[in-house]
Formats: structure tokens, sequence, C-alpha cells
């Protein structure tokens, strides 16, 4: 299976049977992220306890792209703490901006490392970046404020 085949499998498997897009009975943190470009619109809910990442979903709706990146994040970011979320979320960024990432860095990233191709699909960036984005700014508005527990 070529590249390109693999990243549509990944994205349609997502896309149509989504792990975690459903709500959380009691999310610590809710943040809403939207991609006016595509119409994609998500509501991402958190539980942070002890600095750790226990549960992770999003709802929402979107194109494709959008959809999945959000799933394959919501299980990538499960039992990871602030740090390591805020980390693999500057990495896939970054990725999907262009930049090489060595091996070891697109292992970290799981299934969401199949996304790369979307660095080549300028109108795609933000979709594939939404979930990323705003998990970014829940983690930042966490240092800011300190009120992780
Ligand atoms: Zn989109």
């Amino acid at each position: 299976m070529d590249i390109k085949s693999l990243y549509r499998e990944i994205v349609n498997e997502h896309n149509l049977h989504p792990i975690h897009k459903h709500d959380l009975e009691n999310p610590t943190l809710v943040l809403n992220g939207v991609n006016p470009s595509c119409g994609d619109d998500i509501d991402l809910q958190l539980v942070v306890k002890d600095g750790v990442i226990r549960d992770a979903a999003f709802n929402g709706s979107g194109c494709a792209v959008s959809q999945a990146s959000a799933d394959m994040m919501c299980d990538l970011l499960i039992g990871k703490s602030e740090e390591e979320a805020k980390r693999l979320s500057d990495l896939f960024m970054g990725m999907i901006k262009g930049q090489k990432l060595t091996e070891e860095e697109k292992e970290e990233l799981d299934e969401a490392a199949s996304l790369e191709d979307v660095s080549h699909m300028p109108a795609r960036v933000k979709c594939a970046t939404l979930g990323w984005r705003t998990v970014k700014e829940m983690v930042d508005k966490l240092s800011e404020t300190g009120t992780l527990e």
C-alpha cells in the first residue's frame, strides 16, 4: 500500500467510525475550535486530573480530515501529561507545516503521522490542525491560570 492510499484509508476509517466522537459525562475542560475556511467546528473535551489527561473526546461537525485528525489526537492524548500534550501538538503542527520529523517523532505521533501528506495540501492544513490547535490553546490556558485540577 502506498502512503497516499494509507492516508486515505486511515482518514476514512476514523471519519466513519470515530472512537472518541461523543460527549464526556464530566469534562473538566471544554473548548470550541473552528475553522471557518472549511466550516469545521468541534468541541474538544478533556478530563484532566493531577496534570494528566484521563479522558479526551470531541463532538461537532466538519470535513473528513478535521474529524479524523481530532479522533486520532484524542486517542493519543489519553494518559499523557499536559507537557506531553503540548509537545505532541507542536510536533504535529510542525509536520503539517512541512517540517521533517525523525522516525522517533513519527512514532510518537502514531497514526496521526499518516497525515504528513496534508503538508502538500494547503486547503486541508487548517482542517488537520484544528483539534491540535484547540488542545494547545487549552493547555496554554491551563499553564497560565494554573487551574489544572
Ligand atoms: Zn475541513
